[in-house]
C-alpha cells in the first residue's frame, strides 16, 4: 500500500505576489497583476481611483447653468 505524504498539503501555498505599489491616496498595497491606476505618477487603487476623480472634478454651476437658460428664455 502506497503511503501518501500529508505533509505537502500543510505546506502554505506560494501565492504571494509581488507588491508592486502603494496606492497614494489609503496606502493599502497594491499587488502584481491587481487593477491600479497612475496619474501624474501617482499610484491609485481601483477604490480610490474613484475618490481621486471626484476630488479633482469640478462641481458643475448648476444655477448659473439654470440661470443662463432663464436668461435666454426670457429674451
Ligand atoms: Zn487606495
Amino acid at each position: 500500500m502506497e503511503i501518501l505524504d500529508d505533509r505537502a498539503y500543510l505546506t502554505p501555498p506560494d501565492n504571494e505576489a509581488d507588491k508592486v505599489y502603494e496606492c497614494y491616496f489609503c496606502d493599502s498595497a497594491i499587488y502584481e497583476g491587481e487593477d491600479c491606476y497612475m496619474i501624474d505618477s501617482l499610484v491609485y487603487c481601483e477604490r480610490c481611483i474613484n475618490k481621486h476623480f471626484k476630488i479633482i472634478a469640478e462641481k458643475p454651476d448648476i444655477e448659473g447653468y439654470l440661470a443662463d437658460l432663464e436668461y435666454h428664455d426670457t429674451k
